[in-house]
């Protein structure tokens, strides 16, 4: 497939270091919050990468960390404990909030079809493999001691802004928002890989280190976590673009330090799902989550399906408008595929044609919306409703819009319905078919006065009849 390498700044060709064989590793949450669905727009959009590239048959092995340490409120390594404050806020111990927020975390991904990926580790189960790397990184000396934390020396690094579109400028942000300056840092870029010394004394979870009693870094517990479960050499990383620096930044030097060769191949980067006032965002405390979505009524297929309809290098503007109309497509495409009927065979020549297009739309740099037009298209091909289905079934092993299950309990409601409705009329119908047979009994009878009465009855419930040649008719009066 093709794909855009933040690394190259280019569309390339994605090739695996192993033929076949594909290593990915993607951020994952802090887990001091809900996830947010800006959060969960790049989950949505790695997923579908992922079940994109198993489609194309590579065996796809993902390994995902979950931070419950040492991210602090600015990616800079000051401000808060991102965790503590989560703990502070909620008047929990930092591993009820850790384990209460991963739980969130994984249900939202449930209902909206996102895999868990086949590794997922949590920072504070790695603690020896980051004091194992820090320690080589000193040894090689590209960390130093400072202060009481360990620091990385990116003045060792011949290009330490390897995404190329950041500046030494953007570090001192955070200095100009009035957070002091970090006097042990030999170059402002240098990052904390150990702290024993932070403004928060009361931090809760401690590790003894090498160094002292302390906590990691939040950079460290990435590349340390990916060496762990997908070895030296990997082939592609995930995360939003706010993670390109100086997180990946960050990891890159590290990992590449560490190992003293070329570490990871493909970089993709989400861009953010905005709202009309700017970025979503966790730590503003005002954010859309699955369960607000549910509360107002939208399946969190919908909100996948409304991600899918744009491509994952622009950023989206979330919108309530946008979300109904995405509802009412999605609606549709589930009627179209409710009505499709297994009517024969599966034509296989027409199935590997479209199954090349759809991986062509999705193999040119992720392109979903193309891939969601190539759905449309399968209702619209000349074959039979078999192969339509069978089409249907088979691109949503990647774009995960559970049609097939929505198709089938689309039907299932409008039998209900049906049954619903003949089972109200039933009643009332056999009582006037019954009294129209007796009526009509009557009249070959030649009982006029009986077949008056019922007819008089008959009125009085509301109902008149009449004798037509095809036999008598009835309407209801309301
Ligand atoms: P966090 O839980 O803050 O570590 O973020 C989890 C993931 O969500 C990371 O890959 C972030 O880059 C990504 N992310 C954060 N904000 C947004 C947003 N507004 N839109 C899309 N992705 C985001
Ligand atoms: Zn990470």
């Amino acid at each position: 497939m093709k794909l855009y390498n933040t690394l190259s700044h280019k569309v390339e060709e994605f090739t695996p270091h192993e033929a076949g064989k594909v290593k990915m590793y993607t951020c994952g949450p802090t887990v001091y919050h809900f996830a947010h669905i800006g959060n969960l727009r790049t989950y949505i959009m790695e997923d579908v990468l992922e079940k994109f590239l198993r489609y194309e048959g590579y065996d796809v092995t993902r390994a995902m960390n979950v931070t419950d340490v040492g991210h602090l409120t600015s990616d800079g390594d000051t401000g808060e404990d991102k965790m503590l404050k989560g703990a502070r806020r909620e008047h929990k111990t930092v591993m009820e909030i850790a384990k209460y927020y991963t739980d969130a975390f994984f249900a939202d991904c449930e209902k909206l079809n996102i895999k868990t990926p086949d590794v997922v580790e949590p920072a504070t189960n790695c603690i020896p493999e980051f004091i194992k790397m820090i320690e080589g990184l000193i040894e090689k000396g590209y960390a130093y001691e400072a202060g009481g934390n360990v620091y990385f020396d990116t003045s060792k690094l011949d290009n330490y802004y390897v995404f190329g579109a950041h500046r030494a400028e953007d570090l001192e942000v955070g200095v100009r928002e009035g957070v002091e300056a970090d006097g042990n840092k030999r170059n402002k870029t240098d990052f904390v890989l150990w702290f024993t010394k932070s403004k928060f004394e009361d931090q809760e979870l401690k590790w003894d280190s090498p160094w002292g009693v302390g906590y990691p870094g939040w950079h460290i517990e990435c590349s340390a976590i990916s060496l762990k479960h997908l070895g030296e050499y990997l082939d592609i990383h995930c995360g939003g673009i706010d993670n390109a620096f100086p997180h990946h930044t960050n990891e890159i030097a590290q990992s590449e330090s560490y190992l003293g060769h070329p570490w990871c191949r493909h970089w993709f980067h989400v861009l953010h799902l905005n709202t009309n006032s700017g970025k979503m965002s966790k730590s503003k405390g005002e954010f859309l989550t699955v369960s607000l979505l549910e509360e107002k009524g939208y399946d969190p297929i919908v909100y996948r399906f409304f991600c899918l309809l744009s491509h994952y290098r622009k950023s989206l503007v979330f919108s309530w408008e946008g979300l109904d109309n995405a509802a009412v497509a999605y609606g549709k495409i589930v009627s179209k595929v409710a009505a499709l009927k297994e009517d024969g065979d599966v034509d296989e020549e027409v199935v590997r044609e479209y199954r090349e297009r759809f991986k062509a739309a999705l193999g040119s740099d992720l392109n979903t919306s193309n891939g969601i037009t190539e759905l449309y298209n399968v209702f619209k091909a000349k074959t039979n409703g078999a192969t339509k289905l069978a089409l249907i079934r088979d691109y949503d092993r990647v774009l995960s819009l559970d049609l097939d299950k929505a198709a089938a309990k689309l039907r299932e409601k409008e039998a209900e319905e049906k049954t619903g409705n003949e089972g109200e009329k039933d009643e009332f119908t056999l009582k006037i078919e019954e009294m129209i047979e007796k009526r009509l009994e009557a009249k070959r009878a030649r009982d006029f006065a009986t077949a008056d009465a019922i007819r008089s009855e008959l009125a009085g419930m509301g109902v008149e009849i009449t004798d037509t040649p095809q036999g008598t008719k009835y309407t209801i009066k309301k």
